[in-house]
């Protein structure tokens, strides 16, 4: 059996159903629980007693010995897959009940598995029962296993944390078909997944949440906010359909870019277009065709090193012998050891330049000219030895701008995380590089120096992790980064930076 943990969390919640064994089954099954019994890295049925509240397990399983044979068989076939090691599968069984000759009712079990490399541990919860011709359990349809869960975070206090999971405001506002998947990932998030000291607090989770039985994912933002009561209150925020309410984050649109014209005529488009993109050809006479020739360039010419010449004055280094050449004469990786695993660009990472580009407006593009962008496997320091970084940005002899871009820049959580929100939503993979820009246009101007002025005459703390770590070179960076990428988190929570990067971005100077 290859069950995989998402496989298990799209099972359907009524498709087991126990039923009486075979001779062979039943021998087997008799077998697993045996060393079940025995055995410290299985363990037998966990029963969640206080919800046994129509009948007792060891009455139930009296009458019918099979059915909790049958649960043993579920525990062994999931102890049995060897990969992922680690997983939690959700198995709501359905137990056909005769009461009396001829009236039969289903009871519903719920059957949580946790796998763990060494051991699995499982808890048996009693859901409830459906007489002959009732649906199932009230509001069970819409009550899945994870409700279950999360009505369990709510009374059993996290084990690292020690608080409760408080309410979660917003469900009521999105999508039926929606909520159980949502609820899922606050289950995950809160938890902390495998790693119950990665659980999250405080903070807020831009996620693409796949929807269970659908073939779509939808943006969801989702905070989790400490409250009274020693409680972690969550609220839900809908962002939008991915790739039919909102962009897919990797989709080259001029409409996307930031101060797009979308309500002007050919003629504003026109003087956009020659403004923003110098190296585009217009062509056409009204909106949708200017826009329509627009996109057919940027989608073929996004990925190649004229595109960034053309539209930005921005160099990107594909050739290894330019690269270190680059690096002797204008940064501090000067010794043959710091060149190893040069390489090129592939077309979708510069597609990426692009995308981050496009967050930016003009007066911060014009500091970004002359700026050269090369591409290694890795930091390589003058010892040989490899450094954990995704990027870097030099600045040396007065004018020479140079940013290194490493393999950790891309692919690290872009399929399921995403940055922004209602105004806009991005690709997690252009991070590293609005990062590194932002290294480069902090040190036009004195503006890395204004700006650290201005947070400490504002007492403002570091507000990522990573500006703390080294805050007068990496904080102006990071700031930079989530104006670009999440401007609605940033204005919402830090106004005064917001304030200082507007002023920024719209006229290349930091606020009065
Ligand atoms: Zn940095």
């Amino acid at each position: 059996v290859e069950i995989s943990f998402e496989k298990a969390f799209h099972l359907n919640p009524f498709e087991a159903e126990a039923h009486s064994l075979e001779k062979k089954e039943r021998r087997k099954a008799r077998r697993f629980k045996r060393k079940a019994e025995s055995d410290n890295r299985i363990g037998p049925l966990e029963f969640k007693r206080s919800t046994f509240n129509l009948i007792t397990p060891e009455k139930l399983f009296e009458q019918y010995p099979d059915y909790e044979l049958y649960l043993y068989q579920e525990l062994k076939s999931f102890f049995e897959v060897k990969s992922p090691s680690s997983f939690t599968v959700n198995r709501v069984v359905k137990l056909p009940i005769t009461h009396e000759p001829g009236v039969a009712s289903n009871y519903y079990l719920l059957l949580v598995m946790k796998r763990e490399p060494e051991y699995m541990t499982n808890e048996v919860w009693f859901l409830g029962r459906q007489e002959p011709g009732e649906p199932p359990p009230q509001g069970f349809d819409k009550k899945g296993y994870t409700d279950f869960q999360l009505e369990n975070l709510q009374k059993t206090p996290h084990p690292e944390k020690g608080d409760l999971l408080g309410t979660i405001n917003g469900l009521d506002q999105i999508p039926q078909e929606e909520s159980g998947s949502v609820k899922y990932i606050i289950y995950q998030y809160f938890q902390g997944g495998s790693n119950p000291k990665a659980a999250l607090r405080d903070s807020e989770l831009d996620i693409i949440v796949p929807v269970a039985h659908q073939n779509y994912s939808v943006y969801y933002t989702l905070v989790f906010h400490p409250a009274a009561g020693n409680k972690v209150n969550v609220t839900v925020r809908r962002i939008g359909k991915k790739g039919v309410e909102m962009p897919d984050t990797e989709s080259l649109d001029i409409g996307r870019v930031i101060d797009f014209p979308a309500t002007g005529d050919a003629a504003a488009l026109k003087a956009w277009l020659k403004k923003r993109y110098p190296g585009v050809a217009t062509q056409g006479e009204d909106v949708s065709t200017i826009k329509m020739s627009a996109n057919l360039q940027l989608r073929q010419k996004a990925g190649t090193v004229d595109w960034f010449k053309d539209n930005y004055k921005i160099y990107v280094i594909q050739d290894e012998k330019a690269a270190k050449s680059r690096l002797k004469s204008a940064t501090s990786k000067k010794s043959a050891a710091t060149h190893a695993g040069l390489k090129s660009f592939a077309e979708n990472e510069l597609k990426f330049l692009e995308l981050s580009l496009q967050t930016m407006r003009p007066a911060v593009l014009k500091k970004l000219e002359y700026t050269y962008v090369i591409r290694q496997t890795e930091s390589i320091n003058s010892k040989g030895e490899k450094e954990n970084w995704a990027g870097h940005a030099f600045h040396s002899g007065g004018s020479k701008y140079t940013v290194v871009i490493y393999d950790g820049a891309f692919k690290t959580s872009a399929d399921f995380l995403f940055s922004g929100g209602g105004q806009g939503v991005h690709s997690m993979d252009i991070g590293t590089l609005t990062h590194e820009l932002g290294h480069i246009v902090s040190y036009k101007s004195g503006l890395l120096k204004k700006f650290n002025k201005f947070v400490k005459d504002n007492n403002i703390d570091p507000i990522t992790a990573y500006a703390g770590t080294k805050p007068e070179m990496e904080f102006f960076p990071e700031a930079f980064e989530l104006y670009h990428t999440d401007p609605e988190w940033l204005q919402t929570n830090h106004p005064l930076l917001f304030n200082w990067f507007d002023a920024l971005s719209k006229t290349g100077k930091p606020p009065k």
